[in-house]
């Protein structure tokens, strides 16, 4: 018998989760760059069932100027989910939780936007949530991070995010919504994959010192997944498609 919550088995005999993956295995995952004509930066990313579009703007002149920083540039997020990206219509206004994943982004994006280079400006990402499905804060951060470099913002790196999380007392990879509601934690994970530095860790559950280490890594060796396909939709963008 696999680990049984309401009707869903999350962890089948097999190891096999609800969706059909292992463990490690992260859902499917595309990144295209470039993908809209007004905005400096952009990227279309589909994560599992989630579709995120993200723009970037900038640097450019902040208002209300007395937001200006005289030393840096600021960077701007919202992160905003559209009345049709989950199952009941969602209000448009912005949420407690999105005026949350909207700072969390944001500042796991920081560290990596040589915002120095640039003061008395702002570059502002606006985040597009079309359809919803767990983990949508790592899918947006990814596409984000991808609009940055599109829109040739200099970057310390790139930044990557993927969550892990515990289903049925198992460390698995990429948490999707079911994993997310019936699930013991959830772990989203942002990194520099180049200077191997954490930018986000946020951890929703509970967990032993020996799982949280566990999750880390699983999640962390997730983000690595999703650094190579960033990079391809930038070399793709810039480059053409070099695929096979
Ligand atoms: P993340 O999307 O980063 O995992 P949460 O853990 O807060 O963020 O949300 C998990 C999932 O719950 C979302 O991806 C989405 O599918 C669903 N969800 C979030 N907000 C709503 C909402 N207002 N109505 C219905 N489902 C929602």
């Amino acid at each position: 018998m696999g680990v049984k919550k309401t009707d869903i088995v999350l962890l089948d005999d097999k190891g096999i989760r609800c969706d059909g993956r292992k463990i490690d295995e992260p859902r499917n995952i595309m990144i295209k760059a470039g993908v809209l004509k007004n905005a400096n930066g952009s990227a279309y990313i589909e994560f599992g069932e989630n579709k995120i579009l993200a723009g970037v703007f900038g640097p450019r002149d902040v208002h209300p100027k007395h937001l200006a920083n005289t030393d840096r540039g600021i960077l701007r997020c919202r992160y905003h989910m559209e009345p049709f990206s989950v199952s009941e219509r969602k209000n448009p206004a912005p949420s407690r939780r999105e005026i949350e994943i909207s700072k969390v982004i944001k500042e796991a994006l920081e560290p990596a936007v040589m915002l120095e280079n640039f003061p008395r400006t702002v570059v502002d990402v606006y985040i597009e949530v079309l359809q919803a499905d767990g983990g949508s804060r790592c899918a947006a951060l990814d596409a984000a991070a991808v609009a940055l470099a599109d829109a040739g913002i200099p970057m310390r790196d790139m930044v990557s995010a993927c969550a892990a999380g515990k289903v049925a007392d198992t460390i698995v990879l990429d948490i999707n919504n079911e994993e997310d509601q019936e699930g013991q934690a959830d772990m989203p994970v942002a990194y520099m994959p180049n200077l191997e530095k954490v930018t986000l860790l946020q951890l929703d559950g509970v967990l032993t010192p020996a799982e949280y280490k566990k999750c880390i890594e699983t999640a962390i060796n997730g983000c690595k997944i999703v650094y190579e396909i960033q990079k391809k939709a930038l070399k793709d963008k810039f480059f053409g498609d070099m695929s096979p």
